[in-house]
Order: structure tokens, then sequence, then C-alpha cells
């Protein structure tokens, strides 16, 4: 079934498990993340980015993954993640997205308060949630999602206090926070800010949402959730998850599209398996049948 943010991450964060947001590009990753999340009875989070459009237009997509969304067997959001602009996010919300990300992290905190205002206002008349970022989550060198590389990512941390003020003037569902991680693959290990999450965790009433989840380890993750993380980002292990299928087709002898494609899906499945039970999201399907 579709549903929004807030239908799943309110209990997850009440009960303090993460549900991942994987973005399904194509048919392959959709069918993966999908069949995985139905396997295990766990809420589950698809779509894509803004800087994701070169390779699947936004409405071509949005005809796969919300009918998608819809038929299958346990909740999931269809999220439009980092909207850069205006325009591109409000195109989401009409094509029926229940979920968009307005990242204007990069704007002075007066121009984030006051873009994110005004989408969320309208996101809400669609019935639909918002997240926003405060801080700024920076990317790894050579990172699908960017190329804010930061060199010393602490500077962007998000502030607590600042937090708080942002979440009652903006009116979002769920925010965004930096704490040491960054988008794409990691060269050296990222240090997060644990006690950051506590505190900003305590100053607002609405679920965290940490990016830049993958390759972080097993601790990293369960101490984050329990500090107050209630939604991963997670597309860089997907992203490579579908490509080590295809390495295995080829390393197989395959070679056609139709001998690929159940390669790669497994591997995906295989991918956002690991994740959910890292998470705890197992069986978190309240009306699970
Ligand atoms: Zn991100």
């Amino acid at each position: 079934m579709l549903v929004n943010l807030n239908d799943i991450l309110l209990p997850a964060r009440k009960n303090k498990y993460a549900i991942g947001a994987f973005n399904a590009i194509n048919l392959e990753l959709a069918r993966g993340i999908i069949s995985a999340a139905e396997e295990k009875g766990s809420p589950i989070i698809i779509g894509t980015a803004e800087v994701l459009l070169p390779f699947a237009p936004l409405e071509d997509l949005s005809y796969l993954l919300i009918p998608m969304a819809k038929k299958a067997k346990v909740p999931v959001v269809v999220h439009y993640d980092h909207g850069l602009t205006f325009e591109k996010c409000i195109e989401a919300l009409k094509l029926g997205f229940s979920s968009v990300m307005y990242d204007c992290s990069k704007d002075s905190y007066e121009e984030n308060v006051r873009k994110v205002k005004e989408l969320t206002y309208i996101a809400h008349q669609f019935s639909a949630t918002v997240e926003a970022e405060l801080g700024h989550v920076g990317d790894n060198e050579d990172s699908a999602e960017g190329e804010s590389y930061l060199s010393d990512p602490s500077v962007y941390f998000t502030v607590p206090e600042q937090a708080k003020d942002f979440v009652r003037q903006t009116h979002i569902d769920a925010l965004a926070i930096a704490v040491g991680t960054a988008h794409g693959a990691y060269k050296h290990s990222p240090k997060l800010d644990f006690d950051r999450i506590s505190a900003i965790s305590n100053s607002v009433d609405i679920p965290l949402v940490l990016h830049g989840g993958s390759g972080l380890s097993d601790y990293d993750f369960k101490t984050a959730i329990q500090r107050g993380i209630s939604k991963v980002n997670i597309f860089t292990d997907v992203n490579t998850a579908t490509a080590i299928g295809a390495k295995n087709a080829i390393d197989d002898k395959k070679d056609s599209l139709t001998d690929f494609i159940p390669y790669e899906i497994n591997e995906i499945k295989k991918a956002v398996v690991e994740k959910v039970e890292l998470f705890g999201s197992i069986g978190k399907v309240p009306s699970y049948k």
C-alpha cells in the first residue's frame, strides 16, 4: 500500500527501529527492494533523487513506482529525495509521490526555513510528507549524489537548538541531520557524533533521517538508531549490488539482458534484506497480512 512518511516513521521513532530508504531508478531495483520488504514484512521507502533524474525521468519512473507501491503487501513510501528545486518537488507531488525531501541545506538558515515552510504547506495539501535537511551532509569523492565534498564535515553539523526552531517554523515531518556521514562510498571510516543525534532527538518531536548510510558499520547503524534515527538512506549499496549481479551473470557466461535480470534482482534483494534486518524493521507492519 502507498503510505507517507508519518505512517511508518512515527511508529519507528516510538519503538526505536528505522526504515530503509532505497532509490529505485529502474524496474529491477524496484522489484528487488519491494520483494525483499514483502518477504520480511517490513515497511519500506523507495524513490529517486533529483541528481538521479538523468538516469530515469521523474514522470516515467512515477508510472512504475506508484502503482507498484499501491499493489505491495507492505506499506511503501514513494519519496522524492534531495529535491533541489521547488518546481521538481511540485512535479513529484503532482505525479503522486507520497513524500518529498526539499534540500535547501546549502542556503542560509533563513532561506532554508522560508523555502521549506512554503513547500511543506503545499505538500500537506497533497497529504504528502516533507523531509528537509539542516546542517549539510556532504559527499564522498565520486559519489553518485553530487559533488559537495567536505574535508571537515563537522563544520556543517546540525545544531540541536536550531533544529528545534527549524521544525517549529517549517512544520516538516522528518529532519535529515548532519552528524558525520557523507554520501557515496567512504574512503575512510566515518566518525558519527552519537551524542549529537541524542541531543537533536531530544529537542525535536519528529523522526530524524541519516543520509550517507552506505558503508557504515553495523555498530554505527544500531547506535544511531538507538539514539533517535528513524530513517536511513541507502543508495550506493543497492547501486553496487546491481552491478555485482550483472558481473556474476557474466562470470556464469551469461550474455543477454534476460539472463542478467534475475541475477541483478537477487543481489538487490540480498542487500536490502541485510539492511532491514539490521535496522530492526522486520515484521513492523501492523496490518500486514
Ligand atoms: Zn542524501
